[in-house]
């Protein structure tokens, strides 16, 4: 269970069910007022092809355990077929920008025991992000079939960084997505051996996405984040735990501070649900949780 809590009154108040169960797909929350936040730059230029001498996947640094629990389950989270707030109010514009629906962001996460992996749909398109640690493959197809989806829409593989937990299932899961392009920071590409691993500094979009630079747990840690549909995938930036929202611990993290200012940096967004590698997704206001962490770093 996600065990977060409404705090601030707001008007999204459905009944929503929680849960790990299978066969079901989430949909962000849209926030009452919805986000047309959108990058004002792609900048494909941006973007660098990178292919990277061989070199071992690195778990995290300083024993993030790595290891598959013996309790990990390829979870299908439940699906939260709710109308969208907006959508109940009466529309006299003629003009809808919004996307259609079968553009509408959903996802599924594959708990996968100590560290989740996540699928992001949109149609029959898919975008994964984090792989897990080697043998997650099958759990992260489960979780793609619980969308509708196979690994052959899969059009994005994200690494939000380097660490064993999260990379671990690279080449798996690329050999299983033949369509995908694989993404993750440059700064942490060195570690990513011998692949065609597509470099992000932060600012680019994928899949509707914005890539955002999270640096401190490693050098080239991504989140990326959708504005329409307020969610951020913070990898290792942040984790969860009973609702909240916590800092990882030091040792797992190449530069505390930096891993600190952003913590703050991240507190700036605005979302709604948040997906972390380690601990259970946040779905209602989670930016405010993250704001409360931020806060307490002085
Ligand atoms: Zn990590
Ligand atoms: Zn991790």
């Amino acid at each position: 269970m996600c065990g977060v809590h409404s705090v601030d009154g707001s008007p999204i108040g459905h009944e929503h069910e929680h849960g790990h169960d299978h066969g079901k797909i989430f949909y962000p929350r849209a926030r009452a007022k919805s986000r047309r936040a959108f990058l004002g730059e792609v900048g494909k230029g941006t973007v660098a092809l990178a292919v990277v001498s061989p070199a071992v996947l690195s778990a995290c640094s300083s024993g993030e355990p790595t290891g598959a629990s013996p309790g990990a389950t390829t979870s299908a989270p439940s699906t939260v077929a709710e109308s969208d707030p907006a959508a109940s109010t009466p529309t006299t514009s003629a003009v809808d920008s919004e996307p259609a629906a079968t553009d509408e962001l959903r996802w599924g996460r594959a708990n996968l025991g100590f560290v989740s992996a996540y699928v992001l749909a949109r149609g029959n398109k898919a975008t994964i992000v984090d792989t897990g640690n080697p043998g997650s493959a099958d759990a992260i197809g489960e979780t793609l079939a619980t969308l509708g989806l196979n690994y052959s829409d899969v059009e994005h593989v994200v690494l939000t960084h380097n660490h064993g937990d999260h990379a671990g299932s690279i080449d798996a899961v690329l050999a299983a997505a033949i369509n995908a392009t694989a993404y993750a920071g440059e700064a942490d590409l060195s570690d990513l051996s011998n692949r065609d691993i597509v470099g992000l500094t932060g600012g680019e979009e994928v899949f509707g996405l914005e890539a955002v630079a999270s640096p401190g747990h490693t050098p080239g840690h991504m989140s990326v984040i959708d504005h329409d549909a307020g969610l951020l995938v913070a990898g290792d930036a942040v984790w969860t735990e009973n609702g909240g929202v916590i800092a990882g611990p030091d040792r797992f993290n190449t530069d505390t501070a930096e891993a600190l200012e952003t913590v703050k940096a991240l507190a700036q967004l605005s979302f709604n649900t948040l997906l972390v590698g380690h601990g259970d997704p946040i779905e209602m206001n989670a930016d405010t949780a993250l704001v409360d962490l931020a806060d307490s770093l002085g």
